[in-house]
C-alpha cells in the first residue's frame, strides 16, 4: 500500500462513490475557461447518417455474442484508475492498484469504462471544465500507454483479445458554466455522463447531497440532460438523488434513451442512498437501460463484511425486479474497498462463479457481464454518429 497521510488514507478507502466529503481543497491551480468551444446546438433526435470525424465505429461492440461456454468477459462500467493517476500520484504505467493490465488480463476483461471524475472539492468547490479536460487527457494517456492491452472505443473495432476502453464523466457540475461544452466531450468519445457526484451540483442534487429531498434536476440540469441525449450520450444516474432521477425520466423517454446507473446496487438488499429502489430498477428496465453491480463493500452490505456472495444477492434481486437484461457490472475498482472475493480485477471471474452457483444460467451471466452494456452503448451509436456528422458541418 502507498504511504499516505491520514486524510489521504481516508480517501483511498472511500469509493468514487464513497464519502470524499471530508476532502480538503486540492492545490487550486488557477482555472481558466475552456477555449475550444463548439457551441453549435444539435437538433432533436436525429436520423442516422454515416459516421464521420471521431464518431465511434458502430462495429466496435458488434462482435458475435459469446457462446454459453465461453469465459465471461466483463465490460466494467466504472473503474476509477484515472483518479488515482491524476490525483494520487500513481504512475501511468499502473504498477499497482485494483485494475493493472495484468489483472485485467487475468480477469479476462472485455471492456473498461474510465471515468473523468471531477472531484467536488477542486478550487474551493468550483471545479471547472478545464479540470474535466485535464482528466480526459489523463484517461487518454492511460489508454495510449497501455496500447498493447487497451483499445480506445473511438478507434473502431477492438482486435480480438484486447480490452475496449470507454470514457465517462462522473460529477459534471462544472458544465453548468456552459452546457454546450459537453458536445465536444461526447464527440471525443465520452458515453456515460453523471451530472453530480457526492455533493449537490449546479445541475442536480446528489443521492448523498444536502438538498436531495427538496429538489432534483435544476433547469440547467434538465437542459444539460437534453443536450447529452441530443448528442447521443447517456446520462448516468448513479450519484443522482431520487428526485433528480424522477426528473430525468420524462427527458430520457422523450429521446428514447436508456436510463443507466453505471455503478449502483439494490437499496432493498442494502439500504444506502447510492443504491437503487425497486421502482427505479423497473424504470431502468422499461427504458432498456442497465444498472451496474458495484463491488464497494459499503454498498454491498450494510455494516461491512461484504462478500462476493452478498453481491450475488443484489444481482438476484435486480434480476427479479428489473429482468436479467438490465443488470451489468460497475465495480468501482480503484475507488473503494471491494467485497471479499472480488479484491481486484483479476478476481472478477469469481462473480461469474457465484452467479452460476446462485442459479443464474451461463447465458444470463454473459448478459450481465457484457451483452447488456453492449446493447445500451449500441442503442445510441446512430444518434452519436448523426450528432457528430451534423456538428462537423457547422
Ligand atoms: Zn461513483
Amino acid at each position: 500500500m502507498r504511504a499516505l497521510s491520514s486524510w489521504l488514507l481516508l480517501l483511498a478507502f472511500a469509493a468514487a462513490c464513497g464519502d470524499r466529503s471530508a476532502t480538503p481543497s486540492s492545490s487550486a491551480a488557477s482555472s481558466s475557461a475552456a477555449t475550444t468551444a463548439s457551441s453549435s446546438a444539435t437538433g432533436g433526435p436525429a436520423p442516422a447518417t454515416s459516421a464521420s470525424g471521431s464518431a465511434p465505429d458502430a462495429t466496435a461492440v458488434a462482435e458475435a455474442p459469446p457462446k454459453p461456454d465461453d469465459p465471461p468477459r466483463a465490460i466494467d462500467m466504472h473503474v476509477d484508475t484515472p483518479w488515482q493517476v491524476k490525483y494520487k500520484d500513481r504512475p501511468v504505467s499502473l504498477p499497482e492498484g485494483h485494475a493493472t493490465m495484468a489483472k485485467l488480463k487475468t480477469g479476462q476483461y472485455g471492456g473498461i469504462v474510465y471515468p473523468i471524475y471531477i472531484p467536488d472539492y477542486l478550487h474551493d468547490s468550483h471545479p471547472t471544465i478545464r479540470d474535466a479536460e485535464e482528466i480526459f487527457d489523463t484517461v487518454e494517456s492511460i489508454i495510449s500507454e497501455h496500447g498493447d492491452v487497451l483499445h480506445a472505443y473511438t478507434k473502431g473495432p477492438t482486435p480480438p483479445g484486447k480490452v475496449t476502453a470507454y470514457v465517462s464523466i462522473e460529477g459534471a457540475g462544472c458544465f453548468a458554466d456552459d452546457i454546450s461544452q459537453i458536445d465536444r466531450f461526447i464527440k471525443r468519445g465520452v458515453i456515460f455522463i453523471g451530472p453530480v457526484h457526492w455533493h449537490d451540483s449546479a445541475l442536480s442534487t446528489s443521492a448523498t447531497g444536502k438538498d436531495k429531498k427538496k429538489r432534483g434536476l435544476t433547469e440547467q440540469g434538465k437542459a444539460f440532460a437534453e443536450r447529452v441525449y441530443k448528442n447521443g450520450g447517456i446520462v448516468d444516474v448513479s450519484h443522482m438523488s431520487d428526485r433528480g432521477f424522477a426528473d430525468l425520466v420524462p427527458i430520457a423517454e422523450r429521446y428514447g434513451a436508456p436510463i443507466v446507473a453505471t455503478h449502483s446496487n439494490s437499496r432493498a438488499v442494502a439500504d444506502h442512498p447510492r443504491n437503487l429502489t425497486d421502482e427505479q430498477l423497473r424504470i431502468i428496465a422499461k427504458t432498456g437501460g442497465v444498472a451496474g453491480l458495484n463491488f464497494y463493500e459499503k454498498f454491498v452490505r450494510e455494516g461491512g463484511g461484504a462478500t462476493v456472495d452478498d453481491l450475488a444477492k443484489h444481482a438476484l434481486h435486480m434480476i427479479e425486479v428489473a429482468g436479467v437484461d438490465h443488470v451489468g457490472i460497475g465495480s468501482d475498482f480503484d475507488g473503494g474497498t471491494p467485497a471479499k472475493g472480488l479484491e481486484d480485477a483479476s478476481k472478477v471471474p469469481a462473480l461469474a462463479k457465484a452467479l452460476r452457483k446462485a442459479g443464474v444460467s451461463a447465458e444470463d451471466v454473459h448478459k450481465i457481464f457484457s451483452e447488456n452494456v453492449k446493447r445500451v452503448i449500441r442503442s445510441r451509436e446512430k444518434q452519436r454518429a448523426a450528432a457528430s456528422a451534423g456538428g462537423s458541418e457547422r
